[in-house]
């Protein structure tokens, strides 16, 4: 017997990632559907809702508790994740939040605190790297242990350019809160002590944000992890990954593009942002995530706990930013 299809509701639907969360609700996820939007930006919210058929709502709070939503998406900016996260779970809503699960380890801890008061799992976190196929490829050459112990982790995230009121700790929490998250799960383990160098500054930086940064972090079996962060790359988007391990390393393809061959020349087309990038893992997590509400994996997501672990190690890295020390994470 098929299951009921899931009515979603979708918070921030507006957005670039509200968008695409909506969109693949609406046209790839198997046994759900675009019920609701709500965006501050009504006009963007109305436009999603016409393109997909979905019903606009006139808060966030009518969305979560309309009897007619059986589950809900959080694709709003940072800072509101953690409170909408938890007037979902007191509502028995199951939520996916997108990262980072809140800006604050205090908040952060809420999220926790409301889901664990509810008896029940009711959060997956968007850590949707641990959904792409390259991640999880080196993920399984890594963990068969052909290629011996882990010892250092190369990677690096850049952005063509960060929004003007972009600060130098939103790098950590929203930039490199994505590698906190996937070397905790490749390595599968935690990360305990932290630091932050500053380079030379780019011109491009604006306002106030250090840009880039270079962010270290040490595993508990010892694994050095070194994280170009730059926020204006001004070339392209580009994510890249090598774990350096005692037999060999593993590095994350780049994203497969024609190799173009013109007068004297020969290259690649780079993605402009992460939209083109991580189309399939964006598609998967919403699947998995629907799967596991509708009983058919008893496998869950990545959840609050780890977002929960994510804030505790971002929290570490900005104190190491003003420190210029390396920073314990909090046990
Ligand atoms: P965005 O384009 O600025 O979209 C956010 C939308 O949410 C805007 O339309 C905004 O309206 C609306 N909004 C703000 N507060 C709201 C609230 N309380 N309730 C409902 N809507 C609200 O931002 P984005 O780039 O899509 O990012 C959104 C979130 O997704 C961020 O937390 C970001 O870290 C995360 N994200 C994750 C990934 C990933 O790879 N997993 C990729 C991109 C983004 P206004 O513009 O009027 O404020």
């Amino acid at each position: 017997m098929s299951k009921k299809e899931l009515a979603i509701g979708v918070l921030g639907a507006g957005g670039n990632i509200g968008h695409t969360h909506s969109q693949n609700i609406a046209t790839y996820v198997d046994g759900a559907r675009l019920a609701a939007v709500y965006d501050l930006n009504t006009e963007r919210a109305e436009e999603v809702a016409k393109t997909y058929g979905a019903k606009v709502m006139a808060s966030a709070e009518e969305l979560i508790a309309s009897p007619e939503i059986d589950a809900v998406v959080i694709a709003s900016w940072d800072g509101t994740h953690a409170d909408l996260a938890v007037k979902c779970i007191e509502a028995g809503k199951p939520v996916f939040c997108e990262k980072p699960l809140a800006t604050t380890l205090e908040d952060a801890k809420k999220v926790v605190e409301a889901e664990k008061a509810s008896g029940k799992r009711l959060l997956q976190i968007g850590f949707m790297r641990r959904f792409d196929p390259d991640y999880i490829k080196m993920k399984k050459i890594l963990d068969s242990g052909e290629l011996g112990a882990p010892l250092m982790a190369h990677c690096i995230s850049r952005t063509r350019s960060h929004p003007k009121n972009h600060t130098t700790e939103q790098h950590i929490t929203n930039i490199a809160i994505h590698e906190i998250d996937i070397c905790r799960w490749l390595l599968g383990e935690n990360l305990n002590e932290v630091a932050v160098r500053f380079p030379r500054a780019t011109c491009f930086a604006e306002g106030t944000c250090q840009d880039p940064q270079l962010v270290l972090m040490q595993s508990d079996s010892g694994v050095l992890i070194d994280v170009e962060v730059s926020g204006n790359s001004y070339y392209g988007y580009e994510i890249l990954c090598e774990l350096v391990c005692e037999k060999g390393t593993i590095r994350l393809p780049v994203a497969a593009e024609p190799i173009v061959r013109s007068y004297l020349q020969c290259g690649q087309a780079i993605p402009e942002d992460w939209t083109n990038r991580f189309v399939v893992a964006y598609q998967e997590e919403l699947q998995h995530w629907v799967d596991y509400l509708q009983g058919k994996t008893d496998v869950p997501g990545p959840g609050a706990a780890d977002g929960y672990e994510a804030c505790k190690i971002s929290d570490a890295l900005i104190k190491a930013q003003t420190t210029g020390q390396w920073e314990k994470v909090e046990a």
